[in-house]
């Protein structure tokens, strides 16, 4: 071959070999950039799928699969470490007050404070709508770690500045340790869980430390509401009666008061299962038996102590939103024949705080039955005086705490003085509750309380023993 040629040749080569290598790194940066675009399409499913979309707090699912190799390093290294449950209450409300949006930013705000208090190495995550978990992969000091926990309430609790509105969110949290669930996600995640709850019903308590005496609590709350059901279903409630009586000891009505006797778990106290029933939606069921049966019994009563009486059916908060407790009432008043007069109902002061205008709505729909509305257990930790001027009240039930601190305090007395005259001015009867001694009864009389109620004039009793007794 001729120099030139050669030449000629080596140059083609050369061109050829740079257009190839061209095309090769054209299709090389092609596949890079496809390559990279469904990392970034899998991050990002990855992203949605392990991240919550508002919070962008690693969720539930992500989490619980983290939880196992955090627990298995822990084990491995004999690190008892920590899992906090934080429970937003009443967040509905806050959605149903403020609207979504409020709501939404809310719990961005609250996320982001969890985040700040969480350690370094700490894991926060959204539960479910308003719950949040928080690991700790630290041993704590039971102390420091309650310590932690009060400081993340407090901090938490704080109100949250969304636009012109300050909001306060109530919370209840639950604390449990990873020895104690054998380091296994799934109990660690039900000790917490039934730490927070137990913080729930003890609502002195804003946090609860899991001990292993809950779960026994739990077991028997769920076995109580798996057996109301069945403890309608076979009769075995029962209504006692307890007489109320003028300050010259003679009966102006009676309050029902229910009583159960389980073929399996024996006799159980309303205090026990009335809050069991109320917290798993079975509350309706008893209150309707409750009216049915004082219903059926109100006539017997009236026979036998006179027309003027009225008998007392006490009601939880949840009967109060139902939208069936008006034609329920109406219907068994029909049914036998019964004067709302003679009707009254008792509703404990707690119920109160939630929504004070939707209640006097339902209340003055019980007025307009002729029946009288009563606040029990006044005293009894929620006690605010202004709400009693806002609240369509016939009666106010003094608590036996009132009566007890009577006799016990240089001060009761005049506390409880003012407080009968206060429901005076608001056109309210008075009842005390709770009245064990003969002391207890004359200064009560003497401060002014119309109707008297205790185990110092008779205690609860069936119909039958009622009716056995003189009039
Ligand atoms: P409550 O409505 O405040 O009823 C008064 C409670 O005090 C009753 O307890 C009664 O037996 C008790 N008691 C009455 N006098 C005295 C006394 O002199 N000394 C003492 N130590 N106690 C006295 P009980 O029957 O165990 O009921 C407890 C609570 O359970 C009731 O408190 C009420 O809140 C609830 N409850 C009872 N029956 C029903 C019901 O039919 N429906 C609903 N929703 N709750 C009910
Ligand atoms: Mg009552
Ligand atoms: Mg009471």
């Amino acid at each position: 071959m001729h120099g030139s040629h050669f030449n000629q040749a080596c140059v083609e080569l050369k061109a050829r070999t740079v257009r190839t290598f061209k095309a090769a790194a054209h299709g090389l940066c092609k596949r890079l950039a496809i390559a990279n675009a469904l990392i970034a399409d899998y991050m990002s499913k990855e992203h949605v799928i392990h991240y919550d979309k508002l919070t962008n707090l690693p969720n539930r699912l992500y989490f619980t699969q983290t939880l196992q190799s955090e627990l298995d390093a822990a084990k491995a290294s004999d690190v008892n470490s920590a899992l906090i449950l934080i429970d937003l209450l009443e967040f509905k409300s806050i959605n149903d007050v403020y609207g979504l949006d409020v709501g939404d930013r809310v719990l961005i705000h609250v996320s982001a404070r969890l985040e700040k208090l969480a350690p370094a190495n700490g894991i926060v995550s959204r539960l479910s709508s308003d719950e949040f978990l928080l690991y700790l992969p630290q041993e704590y000091c039971e102390l420091d770690l309650l310590e932690f926990v009060s400081l993340t309430f407090d901090d938490l609790s704080r109100p949250y500045q969304i636009d012109n509105w300050q909001i306060r969110i109530g919370l209840t949290c639950g604390i449990a340790l990873a020895k104690e669930a054998n380091y296994v996600t799934s109990e660690l995640l039900a000790n917490v869980d039934i730490a927070q709850q137990y913080a729930k019903q003890h609502s002195s308590q804003h946090f609860s430390l899991f001990l292993p005496a809950m779960k026994a609590d739990k077991l028997r709350m769920q076995q109580v509401a798996e057996s109301i059901q069945d403890g309608l279903d076979n009769n075995e409630f029962s209504l006692h009666y307890q007489a109320k009586v003028n300050k010259h000891a003679e009966v102006v009505g009676y309050e029902a008061l229910i009583r159960w006797n389980n073929h399996a778990l024996g006799e159980l106290s309303p205090t026990e299962f009335i809050p069991i029933a109320e917290q798993s939606g079975k509350i309706r069921h008893i209150s309707t038996w409750v009216i049915k049966q004082a219903f059926f019994d109100i006539p017997t009563l009236l026979a036998h102590s006179g027309e003027h009486i009225k008998v007392a059916i006490n009601l939880s908060t949840i009967d109060l939103k139902a939208q069936t407790l008006l034609s329920t009432l109406e219907l068994a008043m029909l049914e036998h024949g019964i004067n709302g007069k003679n009707v009254e109902f008792e509703i404990t002061e707690t119920s109160f705080l939630e929504n004070i205008e939707r209640v006097n709505i339902v209340f003055d729909k019980l007025r307009a039955l002729g029946c009288s509305v009563a606040l029990d257990d006044f005293g009894t930790g929620y006690s605010s005086l202004s709400y009693l001027t806002k609240i369509h009240l016939n009666v106010l039930k003094l608590d036996k705490q009132f009566v007890d601190e009577l006799i016990a305090s240089k001060h009761g007395k005049v506390i409880t003085e003012s407080i009968v005259n206060m429901a005076h001015q608001l056109n309210m009867r008075v009842c005390a509750e709770g009245i064990e001694t003969k002391e207890q009864a004359q200064q009560l009389i003497e401060i002014g309380c119309e109707e008297l109620q205790g185990f110092y004039y008779s205690k609860p009793a069936p119909l039958s023993a009622i009716l056995s007794s003189k009039k």
